[in-house]
Parts: structure tokens; C-alpha cells; sequence
């Protein structure tokens, strides 16, 4: 019995270390398995697109099903005017050519990236891909077709920091900081006519994103990178990003970068008015 004891304690005592080492390292791992996800990921797109047919346009693939034709000339001008304004503002320069998904209905996207059928869907970031719903297909969800151009902003901007931070970050960060992009590049505030309450706390964003308003939460996002950037500047901020890339932990990096414990210091609550309209962006990801 008492030998039993012994094993049973040296046993906890192993998995105590092992989930402390977790922990500690938790960025380095990720950073390490994220390349696999989105392999496995990429694949599963590119099955359920395999009868797509393929533009090519210098770094972009669009991909797109043979009545859609119009639609992958739209998006091939749109990337042709936006993409290297996002990868440069990034300073991120991929060796491959990025693929871009046309689907033409709501419910293909959803099908090929398992978006469940309650949410809604415009656009994704997965499997290193941009997907896009056609501008048609906007129209028929009674949404401007022209919010395809901030669609395609917003995904390629989580595309440029996964690219640079390997999936080593929250969800709500990549997600404000797709949204900053929409901001700085195409003048463009999202959810500006939102009620700027609750507070949510960055462990709330952090640990509980999909269980809060997602308006708001989407909103607060926006408002704490926005507020990151224009304080401590964007060489901050990539400096940030880059040091998530190399694994470090992300509150660790914000002391590091920032000299701040939690991003609620450097809210920034100033509002821009912009007329338009909401463009609910429900990314599905892997690093939530
Ligand atoms: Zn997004």
C-alpha cells in the first residue's frame, strides 16, 4: 500500500510539473503545434473547394466555383489595391502566394470551415486562407456588396499577424486588431454607434470571448488595440507582435513592451463618428 502511495504521489507530482511547464511556456508550445493546425485545416478547405477554379493574380490565388467569375475578377481588383497596403503596414512579405476563397452562398462557407449553422458568417481567416463570401451573396444577406473590400482588409490583417505571432494570441486581440486595420486603412469604425458598457476585463476577452456580447466584445477589442497603438506608438505594437512570435507570453510581453499589466490602463474611448453600418466579422480561428 504504502509503495502504491509512493507512485501515486510521484505520478501527481509529474503532471503538476508537466502543467506548470505548460504554462510557462505555453506560447513556445503553441507557436511550435500551430503550423500543424493549420495544415490540417488547409486541407480541409482545399478538399471541400477541390472543383474551384483558379485566378491568379501576382501574390494572390483566388479561388472561386466556375458561375463566380465576376465575382473573383472583383476581389482580384480589390486585393490588387488593398493587399499590399495591410502586408506592408504589417512589414509582413509571405514567400508563398496567399489563397483567397470565393464561396457563393452563406451556407458553402459555413459547410467547408464548420461555422455553426446560429452563427452568422461574412468572412473567415482559417487554414492560412482568406475566405470570402461574393459580393452577390452579400447582397443577399441584405449587406453592402462593396463591405467585401473590408472583409477581405480584416481577414488578411488576422492572416499578417498569425503570420508574425504564430497563433500566439488571444482571440480578442487579433480580432481588434483586424478591426484597427478596417480604422487605419479604409477610415472605417467598427460598431462606433455601440454602448461602450459593460467593461469587460482582459480575462473576460481572454478566457470567456465567445460567451460575451459579441458586438461588444468585438467593439472592446477595437477600442484596446486602437488605444495601444495611437499610445505607445506602432513600432510598440509591432515590436509586440513580434515578440509573440517568438513565443513569449502575451502579458508578459505587455509588461515587457508596454511597461502595463493589463490593457485596461490604456483604454481609449474616444469615438470617431462613421454613418455606416455594422459588418459583423465571426471569424473562425484556432487561437481563441
Ligand atoms: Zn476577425
Amino acid at each position: 500500500m504504502r509503495s502504491n502511495r509512493k507512485w501515486w504521489n510521484i505520478g501527481l507530482l509529474l503532471v503538476l510539473a508537466g502543467v506548470m511547464l505548460l504554462v510557462r511556456y505555453k506560447g513556445i508550445l503553441y507557436t511550435g503545434v500551430h503550423p500543424v493546425m493549420t495544415y490540417v485545416e488547409s486541407r480541409r478547405i482545399s478538399d471541400g473547394t477541390e472543383d474551384y477554379k483558379q485566378l491568379e493574380d501576382g501574390r494572390f490565388v483566388i479561388h472561386y466555383k466556375a458561375g463566380d467569375r465576376e465575382a473573383a475578377n472583383r476581389v482580384k481588383a480589390i486585393a490588387a489595391a488593398w493587399g499590399s497596403k495591410v502586408l506592408d503596414y504589417f512589414g509582413y512579405q509571405p514567400s508563398d502566394p496567399i489563397d483567397i476563397i470565393i464561396f457563393s452562398r452563406e451556407d458553402d462557407l459555413k459547410g467547408v470551415l464548420r461555422i455553426p449553422h446560429g452563427q452568422s458568417a461574412t468572412g473567415a481567416y482559417a487554414g492560412g486562407m482568406i475566405n470570402l463570401l461574393s459580393p452577390d451573396s452579400l447582397l443577399g444577406m441584405n449587406q453592402d456588396p462593396d463591405s467585401v473590400i473590408n472583409v477581405f482588409v480584416h481577414e488578411l490583417a488576422h492572416l499578417a499577424m498569425d503570420g508574425i505571432c504564430r497563433g500566439n494570441y488571444p482571440l480578442w486581440f487579433t480580432e481588434g486588431s483586424a478591426l484597427y486595420m478596417e480604422y487605419a486603412l479604409l477610415d472605417y469604425e467598427w460598431g462606433s454607434g455601440l454602448p461602450e458598457e459593460p467593461d469587460y476585463t482582459m480575462e473576460d476577452l481572454t478566457y470567456r470571448f465567445h460567451a460575451l456580447d459579441d458586438q461588444k466584445a468585438y467593439r472592446q477589442s477595437f477600442l484596446l488595440v486602437k488605444g495601444l497603438v495611437e499610445k505607445y506608438g506602432k513600432d510598440s505594437y509591432m515590436e509586440f507582435l513580434h515578440r509573440l512570435g517568438s513565443g513569449q507570453d502575451f502579458k508578459r510581453a505587455l509588461g515587457d513592451v508596454f511597461g502595463i499589466q493589463s490593457v485596461a490602463d490604456i483604454r481609449n474611448r474616444r469615438s470617431v463618428a462613421s454613418g455606416k453600418g455594422l459588418v459583423p466579422c465571426m471569424d473562425i480561428r484556432h487561437s481563441g
